[in-house]
């Protein structure tokens, strides 16, 4: 951005210090060219940046922000909690409220862990999978992404993909060859690794709705599928819901779908715009956890009482407002506005969109897994972002990710993020 010079600055100190200056990769414009802007604050729909220019934000800290950012309620309660202390490293009240809620909204959710991301939710639940079964093999989708463990930076989405990573280094080849990477949307790919790995798949991971390579939602009777053929052969369902659950519906794709997964991962929207991950699911695989089971999995902070009362606060919003027919009609108005635009333009794009949950993928070719979803041209995408980005749009900067809408977008924000937008396509 031309104006913003204290970002630079600040870009420049943090390069000689932090790798890339960015201390996750999502966060850095390597794909779309330029460099990240710092953000002084958030409020609403909008993120201030260092240098004072305002962005109707649809990255929401990537998912969590579902309320917009900075929202009173959840300030209000997270400056409670701060009264009686910051953590205790013993049981406390909130996590048993936070309990409560999850499994309320969630009823495949019998017993649920805390976490403090959503990398220790899916690490932890591929390896109850692994406990409870007593099996070693996992089947993740390609484009998925569930965090950084080793099992599952396997063509990973994300930053992974972005920076073109999708198998990162650093992970034992016998580590990989226990993950089976197979196509997303194809039930043969399923029969076919279940035929050739009998007896020994402990778990399928996936995004019911993937939202790490762009923005993909399955075809019709894909995920009964799934459901069916894992209850078919013993195998653990593990819905990884980080970005989905609270967003998609208050119960997450699960609820949407009508699916019971045997295990659920959450993050994001369940910790207010604080650090917090979840597992949770059947009793009788939870109960496999220590200290009753011999899983073991831990954590200092986990069910920390600030986020958890962030968390708490933002989950009981959702409750209250029920906002997700409103967000869809966000969801819609934004992504037929960027339809119409490339039509107007005779620009190819597909704009897949649940909720607020999108992506714009410019190619002709409809998006339904990896292969596809990297036909999107991402030098027009780069072209977009930066025009969007000056006129104070900010998407997220790749290609490959998805965007998110808050209610604060409502009314004002979203009406000019649809000139902006539009007006970048027009300009091409
Ligand atoms: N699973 C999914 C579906 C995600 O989108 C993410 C993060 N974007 C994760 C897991 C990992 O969560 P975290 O970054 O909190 O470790």
């Amino acid at each position: 951005m031309s104006d913003s010079t204290l970002s630079d600055s600040l870009f420049a100190r943090a390069k000689e210090l932090i790798p890339g200056g960015v201390n996750s990769p999502v966060r850095a414009f390597r794909s779309v060219g330029g460099a990240p802007f710092f953000t002084k604050s958030a409020q609403g729909a909008t993120l201030t940046t260092a240098d004072g220019k305002e962005l109707i934000d649809f990255v929401c800290t990537w998912g969590p922000a579902i309320h917009g950012h900075n929202h009173p309620r959840i300030k209000a309660a997270i400056a409670a909690a701060l009264e009686h202390g910051t953590s205790f490293g013993t049981p406390n009240p909130y996590e048993v409220e936070m309990a409560e809620l999850i499994t309320r909204f969630v009823p495949s959710i019998k017993k649920v862990r805390m976490t403090s991301s959503g990398t220790e939710a899916t690490m932890s639940a591929i390896r109850l999978a692994r406990g409870f079964t007593k099996r070693d093999k996992i089947i993740k989708f390609s484009g998925c992404y569930h965090g950084h463990s080793d099992s599952l930076l396997i063509k990973a989405g994300s930053g992974a993909l972005t920076h073109g990573h999708p198998d990162s280094a650093g992970i034992p080849a016998s580590f990989a060859r226990e993950t089976v990477v197979l196509p997303y949307n194809d039930r043969a790919a399923l029969d076919a690794a279940f035929a050739a790995n009998p007896g020994q798949i402990a778990g399928v991971i996936i995004e019911p709705f993937c939202g790490n390579v762009g923005f993909i939602m399955p075809d019709a009777g894909y995920l009964a599928y799934l459901r069916e053929i894992t209850a078919q052969h013993g195998t653990v369902l593990i819905f990884d819901e980080v970005m989905t659950g609270f967003r998609i519906a208050k119960g997450g794709v699960q609820e949407r779908e009508a699916i019971v997964p045997d295990l659920t991962c959450l993050g994001k929207i369940i910790g207010g715009g604080l650090p917090v991950g979840a597992f949770g699911g059947r009793a009788d695989i939870m109960d496999m956890l220590a200290p009753l089971g011999p899983v073991y999995q831990a954590g200092t902070l986990s069910g920390n009482p600030l986020a958890m009362a962030a968390g708490i606060a933002s989950l009981r919003l959702l409750e209250e407002l029920n906002p997700y027919a409103r967000l869809d009609t966000l969801g819609r108005q934004l992504v037929s506005a960027v339809a119409d635009a490339c039509k107007a333009k005779g620009i190819a794009v597909q704009t897949p969109q649940c909720g607020s949950m999108f992506s714009f993928f410019f190619t002709d070719t409809p998006v339904r897994d990896y292969d596809t979803a990297l036909k999107g041209d991402a030098q027009l995408f780069a072209r977009v972002f930066r025009t969007a980005l000056e006129g104070g749009v900010y998407l997220a900067p790749s290609a490959y990710e998805a965007g998110f809408i808050s209610t604060a977008h409502e009314g004002p924000a979203i009406d000019r993020a649809c000139e902006v937008l539009t007006g970048a396509i027009r300009g091409l």
